[in-house]
């Protein structure tokens, strides 16, 4: 069975796809079907936090399985009710409900429509380079991907990130919200200052906007704090959350506090909050806590800086990291480099033209993140 030309013939190809058919993993490795070994430092992009078939969420998933996969949001549910409540202790202060859906564009879709509603506006201040799905109220928000579906809709403005004065100028007593990630990701792994976000929380206050804060990416563990609020001790009203999540079972959530009112009706989903995905969520975080995942991610992205930092390549531009979000931006296009490295066994992914981006699962053992750290040397050496 050719797998490649069966996708090429079938699939409505979006993707730019590399040469390689993938069908299973372990932990930090993945293998393609002729059994050869790769080093993931795509992590279904950043999804798989605990690893490849972690043993734990596998059999949440099949216990599961055999007692309730699906049951809508008209009724109560244990496994729900246990993850909505585990979700409301682990993030940041002011949240204290959630909205659960199957994604980070929804998501985001969500955080759109509560702000709306809670606010009576239709103005959103976002940031330029930022990323926040796909679907047509995310994408507004989202600087870049909107060409072919413009218009989109009204009242969406772009400041640069990180730019205090851009960020006063444009937010007014028409914000419903301000849209922020705290490492843009698809931006190409840009860390935010805590400048930027104490004033976009002292303008949001001022207006009476809300400060929705998409931590898609750097929830769950990746940049060494459970949430990547908390290292500037950023605090939202509405939080969006899916990626690593749920182990790699599709689930997202928005969090909110009690300065956005629901309203039965307002919003819905079918699978949103589906006890297969709750399960599987309850599961991951539990081994998030009990194998200290966000410290885990600290040393090892400590531990890769020092390995990867120990050779200079003029290619380099700069490396960007925050715990095990890194992003190296080269003087030159990645993709080749990127290529360079799955011939020789790592997968990365870029982050825009120039940057390579690392996102390996946070168990990945150190030895691998040498392993990773080498092969870079290898190619940009060249
Ligand atoms: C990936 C991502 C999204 C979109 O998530 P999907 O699950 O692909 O819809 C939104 N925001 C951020 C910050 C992301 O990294």
């Amino acid at each position: 069975m050719n797998i490649p030309s069966i996708e090429q013939r079938y699939a409505f190809e979006v993707f730019p796809k590399r040469d390689l058919t993938i069908v299973s993993g372990h932990g930090a490795t993945l293998y393609d079907e002729s059994g050869r070994a790769y080093i993931d430092c795509v992590a279904g992009v950043g999804v798989a936090s605990v690893g490849h078939a972690n043993p734990e969420v596998a059999r949440a998933i099949g216990e599961q399985a055999r007692t309730l996969v699906t049951c809508p949001g008209i009724f109560y549910n244990d496994v729900r009710a246990r993850l909505l409540e585990k979700l409301v202790s682990i993030t940041p202060p002011d949240v204290s409900r959630a909205f659960l859906c199957n994604s980070g564009t929804e998501a985001n879709e969500a955080a759109i429509k509560l702000a709306m509603h809670a606010t009576g506006r239709r103005g959103f201040v976002c940031a330029m380079r930022g990323f926040h799905g796909r679907t047509m109220g995310a994408l507004s928000a989202t600087h870049k991907h909107r060409d072919a579906f413009e218009p989109l809709l009204d009242g969406f403005s772009f400041v640069p990130f990180n730019n205090v004065e851009k960020l006063r100028a444009a937010v007014g007593d028409g914000t419903a919200a301000v849209i922020v990630e705290i490492v843009q990701g698809e931006g190409g792994v840009r860390l935010g200052d805590a400048a930027f976000f104490a004033a976009a929380r002292e303008l949001c206050d001022a207006h009476g906007a809300l400060l929705i804060v998409d931590e898609v990416q750097t929830g769950f563990c990746r940049t060494g704090k459970f949430f990547a609020s908390e290292h500037h001790g950023v605090r939202p009203d509405v939080l969006c959350l899916a990626k690593a999540m749920a182990g790699g079972v599709p689930m997202g959530a928005v969090l909110v506090g009690e300065k956005v009112p629901a309203r039965i009706g307002m919003h819905g989903s079918t699978f949103g909050g589906n006890p297969l995905a709750c399960a599987a969520s309850l599961a991951t975080i539990e081994v998030m806590e009990r194998d200290g995942l966000a410290g885990q991610a600290q040393a090892k992205g400590a531990r890769f800086a020092a390995a990867f930092g120990r050779r200079k390549s003029p290619k380099v531009r700069e490396v960007r990291r925050l715990g095990l979000m890194i992003g190296i931006e080269l003087k030159e296009k990645a993709r080749p480099y990127i290529e360079a490295l799955m011939a020789r066994g790592v997968l990365a992914l870029p982050a825009g033209p120039t940057v390579i981006r690392l996102l390996p699962p946070l168990v990945i053992e150190d030895e691998a993140l040498d392993e990773v750290a080498a092969r870079l040397h290898e190619v940009l050496g060249r």
